[in-house]
């Protein structure tokens, strides 16, 4: 096998993220004899859908139980990593923290390591898409995603009576997965009326499959008893340490009622996990689908930065079985951008099949847009008592203020003003909130809100790592074409 690692040159193809995506485009350049660099700040490789439990979790679920109707998927993207290990450079538990022209900087077991490329692939995938509600900072309040991970990762729940609120397939996903795991399921409250829901049908059965897991768990809540009402808007969260009821008004408008839980799981959706691709220097657009800025790619992947990549939900919201595709359709950009030989007829051929396969879930992904819309109308019945920004504690009277007295009309303008977006979570959790206040003020179109511009680091870093001397990276470089040459 002759690697695509050049001591000299520093040729390197770095792949940042192990879930689908990343898997699957790992495993392409492997099958390539290229040697690629997976890094990934999770301990094991799985993403957020396929999440394996940390090796010393102290409880075992089989796959069965932690994936569902997903348990063959997430073993096949768990074994493949698996055989792929001794034929890569794994780097878990690794943070990249910064991404300059042609290098990243990462945090590892609390050391800085810089690793530099030549190629790079973005598959950081995405995280839930939060907008806010009165009390939805109360302790026992968690995101549908956070829910999740409880049960994934810890195999414990977020609470024992729990209620769903939001809108999207997670939304269903989640409520059925606690229900199966033995927690009581208070109520599914769905922004999204039915109607909306039934109208996205055609599109939906582009893929249908999905779309009858997405029925059956409808289904399975129903059957079991699980109150879910369609056509809400969500009231507030009370209690007085922690969350203990979630008030909504119905999908009439006409009653507002309350459901007492010791916890609400909520999320819009998915949101992309951009903010690399921002540090890289790629071009971004504006979506319509996804209601976001994201970074421009061609069919095949590639950014607008040469040698720079993109694949998976890190780049729009597309699920995971489009994230594997997206990964190898990506792995194979890069394999003939490097002028690798094994671009021939015959992957000609699998880029076709790909592309159409990735056209097909696309239209299913509008359907999902339709059936899950955001309730773009939320950020105008916000009270002004309500936090936004739960790091720098900005409520929305302050970010009102702020664009009511003209000094901001984009919200860049509008975090150096407030600090919105300046805090730990760096924009991550309050910026599409933000973005929906400042439209609904100014009356303009949420893309003229503009993008909340990427910072290093973009996750908190201990200030000590500033100190500290580089972890060496030749010996180890070394060391992996070393290995590849004896494979
Ligand atoms: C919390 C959550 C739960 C979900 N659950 C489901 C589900 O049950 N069913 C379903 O169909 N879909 C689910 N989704 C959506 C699904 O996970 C995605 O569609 C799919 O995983 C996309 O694959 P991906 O490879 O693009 O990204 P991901 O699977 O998200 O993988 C991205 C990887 O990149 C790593 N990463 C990100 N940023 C960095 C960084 N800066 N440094 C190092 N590593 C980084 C992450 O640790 C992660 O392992 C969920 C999404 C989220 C956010």
């Amino acid at each position: 096998m002759s690697a695509v690692i050049d001591k000299n040159s520093m040729r390197r193809v770095v792949i940042v993220g192990a879930g689908p995506a990343g898997v699957r485009a790992a495993e392409t350049l492997v099958a390539a004899g290229i040697v690629p660099v997976v890094i990934d700040e999770a301990p094991r490789a799985g993403g957020q859908i396929y999440r394996q439990p940390p090796a010393d979790a102290g409880f075992a679920r089989s796959k069965r139980s932690l994936y569902g109707l997903e348990a063959g998927k997430a073993d096949a993207v768990h074994s493949t990593m698996a055989a792929l290990l001794s034929k890569l450079d794994y780097r878990p538990d690794t943070l990249v923290w910064g991404c300059g022209a042609a290098q990243l900087d990462t945090l590892h077991d609390g050391r800085q390591r810089t690793v530099p490329y030549s190629h790079l692939l973005i598959a950081t995938g995405a995280t839930d898409r939060v907008l806010p509600f009165p009390g939805w900072t109360l302790p026992g309040v968690y995101t549908l995603g956070a829910a999740q991970i409880a049960l994934k990762s810890q195999g414990c729940a977020i609470g024992r009576r729990v209620v769903f609120a939001g809108t999207g397939p997670l939304l269903y996903l989640v409520a059925y997965q606690y229900a199966k795991a033995g927690a009581q399921v208070e109520a599914v409250l769905d922004t999204n009326p039915f109607s909306r829901q039934f109208a996205a049908t055609p599109r939906l059965l582009r893929q249908p499959s999905t779309f009858a897991k997405g029925l059956y768990y409808v289904g399975w809540l129903a059957a079991h008893g699980v109150r879910i009402e369609r056509g809400v808007t969500l009231v507030r969260a009370t209690g007085d340490k922690a969350v203990q009821a979630m008030t909504y008004r119905d999908g009439d408008g006409e009653q507002e009622l309350t459901i007492p839980c010791d916890a609400v799981g909520f999320g819009y959706g998915l949101r992309s996990e951009t903010q690399l691709a921002d540090l890289a220097g790629c071009r971004f657009r504006f979506d319509p689908l996804n209601r976001a800025w994201l970074p421009e790619r061609d069919a095949a992947g590639r950014s607008s930065v040469p040698g720079v990549y993109l694949a998976g939900d890190g780049a729009g919201i597309a699920g995971a079985d489009a994230a594997e595709l997206a990964g190898r359709r990506a792995a194979l950009a890069m394999l003939e951008d490097l002028g690798h030989r094994a671009v021939n007829a015959n992957v000609q051929a699998q880029v076709a099949k790909l592309d159409r396969q990735l056209a097909n879930i696309a239209e299913f992904r509008i359907g999902l847009e339709q059936a899950f819309a955001l309730p773009s109308d939320c950020a105008s019945y916000w009270p002004d008592d309500m936090t936004v920004c739960r790091c720098e504690e900005i409520d929305a009277g302050a970010l009102r203020r702020c664009i009511r007295a003209g000094e901001a009309n984009e919200i860049n303008r509008l975090k150096a003003l407030t600090r919105v977006g300046m805090g730990r979570c760096q924009g991550r959790m309050c910026g599409a909130a933000a973005a929906e206040l400042l439209s609904a003020e100014t009356g303009r179109p949420i893309a003229d809100a503009g993008r909340l511009r990427g910072q290093a680091p973009i996750k908190p870093v201990p200030l000590s790592i500033a100190m500290m001397d580089e972890a060496p990276e030749a010996n180890h470089l070394a060391a992996i074409a070393e290995h590849a040459r004896d494979e």
